[in-house]
């Protein structure tokens, strides 16, 4: 629709980081404007039925407490090692250099609870597909996945089959 489309204008292109060759988008601006925000997180949480809002550390946690907020759910962070008092559970995956790990926090999440996966965007699905799977491993179901944005090159979609995903915008 035409607020999502005027929202897409305030993603910001940023050539060569976090390293050279990488383009990197940078959807900063468009959080930062109220009518691209409301227009984002109507869109990533409608028709979905859902309990409760998981958001990956750390744009994801900017969006999912917004899409909560509006849908009038909680929100859960999943969290980067080393941050979390009490770990309820923990997923270890591995992205294109290295490997990486998310926590959920302690008396969060409860089995049975739907929930709505929410990060920022969908690159190499790495990181949103270890999401999925650390929400079914706590015994919670994945209502859907949810990002602003997918690189669509990148097939991260290959790495979530099974799960519901939308992505607002695709480049
Ligand atoms: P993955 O490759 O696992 O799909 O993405 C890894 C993480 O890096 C995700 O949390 C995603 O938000 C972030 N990420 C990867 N590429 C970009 C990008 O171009 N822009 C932004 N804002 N985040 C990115």
């Amino acid at each position: 629709d035409e607020a999502l489309r005027e929202a897409a204008r305030l993603v910001r292109e940023v050539p060569d980081f976090p390293e050279p060759g990488v383009l990197f988008r940078d959807i900063s601006p468009m959080l930062a404007n109220g009518p691209a925000l409301n227009a984002v997180v109507s869109a990533l949480g409608r028709d979905f039925d859902f309990d409760v809002v998981a958001g990956v550390e750390a744009r994801g946690f900017l969006v999912g407490a917004a899409v909560a907020h509006a849908f009038g759910t909680g929100v859960i962070g999943l969290r980067k090692p080393g941050k979390l008092p009490v770990v309820a559970d923990r997923i270890e995956y591995s992205l294109e250099y290295g490997r990486a790990t998310l926590e959920l926090p302690a008396e969060t999440l409860r089995p049975g609870q739907r929930v709505l996966v929410v990060d920022d965007v969908l690159a190499t699905g790495g990181t949103l597909g270890a999401a999925c799977r650390l929400v079914r491993q706590a015994g919670a179901d994945v209502a859907a996945a949810a990002v602003v944005l997918e690189l669509t090159a990148l097939e991260g979609r290959d790495k979530i089959l099974g799960e519901k995903v939308r992505a607002l915008l695709q480049v």
